[in-house]
């Protein structure tokens, strides 16, 4: 059976519907041990539903899909290098939060809750607003005003109930955290079933590359619920025995609005506050990640790192992919420049995977501006 634990404190609590914290403050995981029966895997359809038995997902009948995940890995020539790009823009809103929501509103719709709340730069709002349509689950989502116009009319689109924040992307995390006394917090930041929708990222790579593993994987980082999901992918397939090692997971943050990056480079086990200033990166602009600590401990322990962009190589990178076939959104183009910069120093025979987040249609307006 599965039930809540808290790392920082080892207390376990029984899954329970209004519980989205621990006591002691932290956010909490889940335990649950998950299965890879190969050969049914190979003989399902292409979504991320395939790793069935690895999903904390009870009854078939909670599942619920709009077709998503199994998304392309594409193999690119980037600064003289080859790369492969996981196209999680290919999903049915536009980008990877959808492997969030798919898991998340299926166990809502489980424990038999009729209404959620969460809080969003926008695309996560958007996934978990998609899933509770499907579902006839009635939904509120928290975005900060500056969010980009074409997530705050895709949010409404599916019927849920926008609430406009004025002021920080935290003042609207404040917000919905009051709202959430009430009505169940499906927040991607705090609820960990979310991370276990995020996670089929990495069985995707897996059976993707074919027993060969990446040696490096290169991912934005604002909550870390990408880069938290290949962790806690790859660590099962590891204690699976289907994988002997965890790929170096690089994450990649604004100059602008680096906390993971301040913290990783002083040693700290948990971020501190920043100065942030605005970036066109929306989806990463996260001041005080609510899994700060989890993501430090998840990049050292794989041995890898966190790097920093600049507005402006944010800019380049979205319109040299542009130019290539990719349309994607600015948070998604900090990822290739981020992607870029390691490629400077890389080791020749490494194999480099990383990923295009979000679609450019979500942001057209921001990408205008920037051509
Ligand atoms: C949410 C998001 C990210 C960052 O995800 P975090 O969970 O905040 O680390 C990156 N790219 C896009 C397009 C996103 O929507
Ligand atoms: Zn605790």
């Amino acid at each position: 059976m599965e039930r809540f634990l808290c790392s920082k404190c080892k207390r376990f609590y029984p899954l329970q519907t209004t519980r989205w914290r621990c006591d002691c403050g932290s956010f909490l995981d889940l335990e649950f041990e998950p299965k890879f029966p190969i050969r049914k895997i190979l003989k399902r359809g292409p979504t991320l539903w395939r790793y069935r038995e690895a999903i904390p997902i009870l009854r078939d009948e909670s599942m619920l899909t709009l077709g998503e995940g199994f998304t392309p890995l594409e193999e690119v020539e980037l600064n003289g290098h080859r790369v492969f790009l996981k196209i999680d823009y290919l999903f049915p809103t536009g980008s990877y939060k959808d492997r969030g929501a798919a898991v998340l509103i299926s166990k809502v719709r489980e424990l038999g809750i009729r209404k959620v709340v969460e809080d969003s730069s926008g695309n996560a709002g958007s996934a978990i607003a998609a899933y509770c349509a499907k579902a006839g689950i009635e939904c509120e989502i928290y975005v900060p005003e500056s969010t980009s116009s074409g997530k705050l009319v895709q949010i409404q689109a599916y019927g849920a109930t926008l609430r406009r924040i004025e002021g920080s992307r935290e003042r609207t995390a404040e917000a919905a955290m009051e709202s959430a006394s009430k009505i169940y917090y499906a927040s991607h930041c705090w609820n960990p079933f979310f991370l276990h929708g995020t996670k089929t990222f990495a069985f995707e790579i897996w059976e993707q590359m074919d027993g060969r593993l990446p040696d490096v994987i290169i991912l934005p980082v604002g909550h870390g619920t990408l880069l938290l999901g290949a962790y806690i992918g790859f660590k099962e397939l590891k204690e699976a025995g289907r994988v002997n090692r965890i790929p170096r997971l690089v994450g990649v943050q604004s100059a602008v609005c680096a906390p993971l990056y301040q913290a990783f480079k002083k040693g700290w086990r948990e971020t501190r506050p920043i100065e942030k200033r605005g970036t066109v990166a929306e989806g990463i602009a996260i001041a005080k990640p609510v899994r700060g600590r989890q993501i430090l401990e998840a990049i050292r322990e794989t041995g890898g790192e966190v790097l920093v962009i600049t507005e402006n190589e944010i800019g380049v990178a979205l319109k040299e992919m542009g130019q290539r076939g990719y349309f994607i959104e600015p948070t998604s183009a900090a990822t290739i420049a981020g992607l870029k910069r390691y490629l400077k120093k890389k080791n020749k025979k490494e194999i480099v995977v990383s990923t295009l987040t979000g679609m450019g249609l979500k942001a057209t307006e921001k990408i205008g501006q920037l051509q």
